[in-house]
């Protein structure tokens, strides 16, 4: 008995093996759901068909969301395919490469829109476009990161974009409460994904991570699903506009600690 039997679920965002949409989309399908995939266009249908078929996962769809026509495209054919869903996740964001190697002050206007819109307007768009698929109620669940909140070098107009997710999140939890769609976000730790190679310094940062978070363990795709089965559970029933997250504990520290500090930058008393 797996704790999604009998869910239907639409996960964004599926890029390759090392998607955190992947994770998800394994572990949803471990615990009983029906899943569907989709990726941003054909350039990744070879990656993606041969991962759905591992999992004997029929409803593959290709979807940029930038585009209108394309996220009701999608929609019709999920209502097709499943009649109704209840789950959604949005595992996607775009910044251009200079916006994430240059200072954040240098960004420019079109990066910083082209930003806001596939990382941050795409989770409204989807939302409205599958909140009729969810007549019984659901799960929205999207992927941010800590750099949103504070201040993390390099990550740039993507912590501004992340912010602006999380605060889509609570208000799309607030409109869509009375339907009893419930709408969070996981704040995940470092993972080497094609997305995170993007963000200058990811490698540091990865490496450095274990080190200095609570957990002494990086996170993965893996850990990820299963916050997501979680959120997307029964289990969650009455939890909508959170950000739980996922970071071996990452987020509450304020400083490493001082043998950290002395045995990878030399500082000393
Ligand atoms: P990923 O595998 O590269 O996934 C990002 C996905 O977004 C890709 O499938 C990408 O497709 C898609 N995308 C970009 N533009 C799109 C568009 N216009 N329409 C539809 N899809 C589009 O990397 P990931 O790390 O798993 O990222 C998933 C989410 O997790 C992102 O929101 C990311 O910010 C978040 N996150 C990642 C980490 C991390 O350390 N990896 C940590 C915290 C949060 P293309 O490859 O075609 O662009």
């Amino acid at each position: 008995m797996g704790v999604l039997d009998g869910k239907r679920a639409l996960v964004f965002g599926v890029a390759n093996h090392r998607s955190i949409a992947w994770g998800i989309a394994k572990a949803f399908h471990r615990e009983g759901a029906t899943v569907g995939l989709s990726y941003a266009g054909p350039a990744l249908e070879r990656r993606v068909r041969p991962l759905a078929q591992e999992l004997g996962i029929e409803f593959v769809e290709p979807c940029d969301v930038t585009k209108d026509e394309e996220i009701a495209a999608i929609a019709a054919k999920a209502r097709d395919h499943f009649g109704q869903i209840d789950i959604l996740v949005h595992s996607i964001a775009f910044a251009d490469r200079e916006d994430l190697a240059r200072p954040f002050i240098q960004t420019s206007r079109a990066g910083f829109l082209l930003a806001m819109e596939v990382s941050v307007y795409s989770l409204v768009a989807l939302a409205r476009a599958f909140q009729p698929l969810m007549p019984a109620g659901g799960s929205i669940i999207t992927l941010t990161y800590y750099g949103g909140e504070k201040v993390a070098p390099g990550y740039n107009v993507m912590g501004v974009a992340k912010a602006a997710l999380e605060s889509s999140m609570r208000y799309l939890a607030y409109d869509l409460g009375p339907a009893g769609i419930r709408v969070n976000a996981i704040s995940a730790g470092p993972i080497k994904t094609l997305a995170a190679a993007g963000v200058s310094g990811f490698k540091t940062m990865y490496k450095m991570f274990p080190l200095l978070a609570p957990l002494k363990q990086p996170v993965t795709q893996d850990d990820v699903g299963n916050a997501a089965v979680f959120l997307a559970s029964d289990w969650a029933a009455k939890i909508t506009g959170q950000v739980l997250f996922v970071d071996s504990g990452m987020n509450i520290m304020a400083f490493p600690d001082k043998d950290t500090l002395v045995r990878e930058f030399g500082a000393g008393d």
